[in-house]
């Protein structure tokens, strides 16, 4: 069976600040190893602290990058962050498809699918987040929704492990301190897999993270399951002693 890089993945969301980060990233690269690190741990702050992840992280084995990025390369798109961009201050992956971001900016899946091929064909990772919501879940819809979104990335996922990871977030268990059971979560990661296997893909080697209430008491047990390869981590990875205690879980 091919071994699937472990990752964890801070998501900031809007929140920090250029003090309040600079204790956070000190304390989250100190305790890496740049060498030994069997888990790929990473951050994604708001843009604007790009710099700061930049002189903070990069001499360290932790990776940076952003929540969401444009599927152009450049242009009249006032508000939107290149992929190049990324790129010049040293990011090597971005989150495209959140939950918030399909809700709040009605991001659609062939947008999501776009910019995820955008991140690809600039060499940086693609984190593709995909989940539905209770309503979805509660009348049994949950595979087709997950399914429709993966479907127009098709093309992103068949370019394969390292350079696409997917997060599986029930939109139902993000910030509400609820999480899918240890069963759920794993049933739906085998139903991704398989998913992707169907779209033409490798995806024995394609990292899928669950991401929803993931805390340091209940990270294990996650990560414990065959098809879960780490996480994707909102409010618990503002913690310094939380994030790491989640880090050395996925280990
Ligand atoms: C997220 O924002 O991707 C997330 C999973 O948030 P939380 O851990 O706070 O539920």
């Amino acid at each position: 069976m091919t071994k699937r890089t472990r990752w964890v993945i801070g998501n900031w969301k809007m929140n920090g600040s250029l003090a309040a980060n600079a204790a956070l990233l000190e304390a989250i690269s100190a305790a890496q190893s740049p060498t030994a690190s069997a888990v790929a741990v990473a951050v994604c702050a708001p843009f604007p602290y790009l710099t700061q992840m930049q002189r903070a992280l990069s001499a360290t084995a932790v990776r940076y990058g952003g929540q969401d990025v444009s599927q152009h390369a450049s242009g009249a798109y006032t508000g939107q962050v290149s992929t190049g961009m990324l790129s010049e201050f040293g990011a090597s992956l971005a989150l495209v498809g959140h939950s918030e971001r399909r809700q709040y900016n009605r991001e659609t899946n062939d947008e999501v699918a776009a910019k995820a091929a955008a991140l690809v064909a600039a060499g940086l990772t693609a984190v593709i987040c995909v989940g539905e919501t209770l309503a979805e879940r509660e009348s049994g819809n949950a595979e087709k929704v997950v399914s429709a979104q993966l479907g127009p990335c098709a093309d992103v996922i068949r370019s394969g492990a390292g350079k696409v990871v997917v997060a599986y977030e029930p939109v139902w268990a993000i910030g509400t301190g609820k999480t899918a059971t240890a069963g759920e979560a794993q049933a739906m990661h085998a139903f991704i897999r398989n998913q992707m296997t169907r779209l033409g893909a490798d995806a024995t080697g394609i990292s899928v993270l669950y991401g929803g209430s993931v805390k340091s008491g209940n990270a294990a047990e996650l990560f414990a399951q065959p098809d879960i390869d780490g996480g994707l981590i909102g409010g618990a990875a503002l913690i310094a002693s939380e994030f790491l205690a989640i880090v050395l879980a996925a280990q």
